[in-house]
């Protein structure tokens, strides 16, 4: 499990993260969702340890992680942009983090067929990603989360430049891999509709405070302040 205990972020005198508290159980789907700028990013990046912590503990398998540097954590993660190596083929891409990490050559091509086939870019692995449509891009950069096998992934808005219906059905892709792998997942978006159909649980977030932790339903159904309502479209 990861658990987030009060931990705050401050830029120069400013928090923009302010005790934000969750326990995100292993193998759930656990989505982080506000407007833009509340914070959804920084905390995720001090869950990776991109960023450093200015209060309160991180835990995960409840060991304090609060310094352990990224590659320490047993966490992927998947970007906005996707991050590929532009000058590395798509195979190169998928397993430079095993090449990193010393994994023995046969394991690396078994695993990398593996999520060629799932993820259909078997046909695309000589490639490089300024040949790839943005969709084909967004595969890569869950092929390369999903070969480091990883009992934690985390997303930023992998979605957000793809156009509506390559979303729908990528946002359907990253469940069913998600249940697959029994990951444990921590997704940021600023979509509602993403929020409410994938996350197992969301937690709402403004300036930097956490409004509501629940299930998509319940908090629809049950907002627990206007923001939450208006934000979540709930009828009044
Ligand atoms: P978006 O949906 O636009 O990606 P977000 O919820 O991910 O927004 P963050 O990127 O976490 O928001 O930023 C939260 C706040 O922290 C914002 O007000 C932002 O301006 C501020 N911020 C982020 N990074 C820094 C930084 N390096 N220095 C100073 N302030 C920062
Ligand atoms: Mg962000």
């Amino acid at each position: 499990e990861v658990e987030l205990r009060r931990i705050s972020k401050m830029y120069e005198q400013q928090k923009v993260v302010n005790e934000v508290s969750a326990v995100i159980e292993p193998g759930e789907f656990f989505v982080l969702v506000g407007p833009s700028g509340c914070g959804k990013s920084t905390t995720l990046r001090m869950i990776a340890g991109l960023e450093e912590i200015s209060g309160g503990d991180l835990l995960i398998g409840g060991k304090q992680m609060n310094h352990t540097p990224p590659s320490g954590r047993n966490i992927s993660m998947v970007f906005q942009n996707y991050a590929l190596y532009p000058h590395l083929t798509v195979k190169e891409n998928i397993l430079f983090g095993l090449q990193v990490r010393k994994v023995n050559k046969q394991e690396q091509i078994k695993r990398l067929n593996q999520v060629a086939e799932m993820l259909g870019i078997a046909h695309l692995l000589q490639r490089k990603p300024r040949e790839l449509s943005g969709g084909q891009r967004q595969r890569v950069a869950l092929g390369r989360a999903i070969v480091s096998q990883h009992p934690i992934c985390l997303m930023d808005e992998p979605l957000s430049n793809l156009d509506a219906k390559l979303r729908g059905h990528m946002r359907t892709e990253i469940r069913r891999l998600q249940q697959e792998l029994g990951i444990t997942m921590i997704y940021v978006t600023h979509d509602q509709v993403e929020a409410m159909t994938m996350g197992d649980r969301m937690m709402v977030l403004r300036d930097g405070e956490v409004q509501q932790v629940g299930r998509p339903l319940d908090v629809y159904n049950h907002p627990a302040n206007l923001f939450v309502a208006e934000f979540t479209g709930a009828p009044p």
